[in-house]
């Protein structure tokens, strides 16, 4: 399997060996629901790769980093809140909350939020 890492949560997701609300699949990358949704929508987006963090990119990452957005962004169109607005979050390493060292952006929308974060 492409980039499997047998003990990374997301690794299994994007395999199908561990259960996820699956809303998105293409050849690089799956979306799927937040098990602790924080917003309406709450919806992760992660490459089939295995990146650990923000911080392990190469220079062959830049393309499906740009195709998470793009994701997120058609999820927010079909779910009817792009134009009104949502948030796409990155969390990299301890201090920023990072709890499952395989790369993901947060989708979130349907509700205001708040600036500066928390
Ligand atoms: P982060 O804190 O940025 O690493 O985000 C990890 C996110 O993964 C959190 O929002 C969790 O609620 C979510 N999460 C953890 N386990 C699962 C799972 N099995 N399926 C879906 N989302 C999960
Ligand atoms: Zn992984």
């Amino acid at each position: 399997m492409f980039g499997l890492m047998s003990d990374c949560l997301f690794c299994k997701i994007a395999a199908k060996q561990l259960p996820a609300k699956l809303v998105h699949e293409d050849p690089d990358t799956v979306a799927f629901e937040d098990t602790n949704p924080q917003a309406p929508t709450h919806v992760l987006v992660v490459p089939r790769k295995h990146v650990a963090t923000l911080n392990d990119l190469g220079p062959e990452d830049e393309a499906v980093i740009g195709r998470l957005h793009r994701v997120a962004a058609q999820l927010a169109k079909e779910r009817g809140f792009a134009e009104r607005g949502w948030r796409a979050v990155m969390n990299c390493n301890r201090e920023a909350g990072q709890t499952v060292f395989h790369l993901h952006l947060h989708l979130l929308g349907g509700r205001t939020f708040a600036w500066p974060p928390g």
